[in-house]
């Protein structure tokens, strides 16, 4: 994912940061326990003068040495285990505890970048920590079918909403369950309240739990970065960048497709964005309160296409919650 300079320095210096606070508690604790039993402080310090011993001998030509080593740092980590348990502390107490295990907070495995900077710099650009606290609120632990009745069904499908929410739900835990393996979309559309915007939340917040990339804008903010890209000529770096992670990152949520003005470059560059998704095989999510012969009208047939034979569709309907959660 392209970051200006500037971003970049921003990233790595707060994991430079992370690692020294770590390794500041780390030494704190150290001398915390080393002063309620000085028998650690000396299992440490042979553990250090064995080390370098058995390194010395490597170099000699010693193939046993490492093999001499590991035995002995086992023996030496028990017996730490057990003064430490001892004294009352975890065993993990002198242990770092990392914000991302998976890159010990240094933001790389190898020379891949890992999940967690990736987000970092979509946070970044997109300056997205509002979304961090709906999602806190919003998401499959909070979900509830209190709202959904099982007594009115669609004419159009037979079914209550109760039973459209409920298969809505499982094609939604689908489409996380086989994220990395099948490429898939989705597109919610009915009515204001049904539930749409709080479903792609739900999505969202399992996605970025298993470390992937996720974008969230309104259609006005997403063709609000086009328009910034395209019709400011000093478009700096940070913008460009920001442009290029539309297209790359690994859901993407369209939230209210329809409240923004649309107009031909609108209407291009949603085509355009949506298609290069599906070339890439990224998915995207679209919510609307527009019907489906509105998308279809307002966003020119192949558009429509592209979506109808790309995306599941998934009509939600009901009464509107907003209203029913301020009844209640
Ligand atoms: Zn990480």
């Amino acid at each position: 994912m392209p970051l200006s300079n500037s971003q970049y320095d921003t990233i790595i210096r707060e994991y430079n940061a992370k690692q020294i606070k770590n390794q500041h508690m780390v030494d704190d604790r150290l001398k915390e326990v080393y002063d309620k039993d000085a028998r650690l402080q000396e299992i440490d310090d042979a553990i250090s003068s064995f080390s370098l011993l058995q390194a010395r001998k490597l170099l000699n030509g010693d193939t046993k040495a490492l093999i001499e080593l590991r035995h002995r740092l086992v023996e030496y980590n028990r017996q730490r285990q057990v003064i430490l348990k001892e004294l009352g502390y975890s065993e993990k107490y002198l242990e770092p505890s990392y914000e991302c295990a998976d890159c010990k907070d240094t933001g790389y495995i190898g020379n891949e970048r890992c999940h967690c900077f990736k987000q970092r710099a979509i946070d970044l650009v997109y300056t997205q920590s509002n979304i961090r606290s709906i999602l806190k609120d919003e998401n499959f632990e909070t979900f509830t079918y209190d709202y959904y009745s099982g007594k009115d069904s669609n004419p159009a499908t037979g079914l209550t909403s109760l039973e459209t929410m409920q298969n809505a739900v499982s094609d939604c835990r689908k489409f996380i369950r086989e994220f990395d393996l099948v490429f898939s979309n989705l597109f919610f559309y009915g009515d204001t309240g049904v539930g749409k915007t709080f479903l792609s939340n739900c999505v969202a917040k399992e996605l970025l739990d298993t470390g992937h990339s996720v974008i969230y804008f309104t259609a006005f903010q997403l063709f609000e970065i086009f328009e910034r890209n395209t019709f400011r000529q000093a478009a700096n770096e940070d913008i460009i960048s920001a442009h290029q992670n539309i297209f790359d990152c690994d859901l993407l949520i369209i939230d209210d497709l329809g409240t923004e003005m649309p107009n031909s470059f609108t209407i291009s560059k949603l085509f355009l964005c949506l298609n290069e998704r599906i070339l890439r095989r990224k998915s995207t999510i679209i919510s609307t309160n527009l019907t489906i012969n509105q998308v279809a009208e307002i966003y020119s047939e192949r558009t429509f296409s592209r979506i109808s034979s790309s995306y599941v569709m998934l009509k939600l309907f009901g009464d509107d919650i907003r209203i029913l959660k301020k009844l209640r």
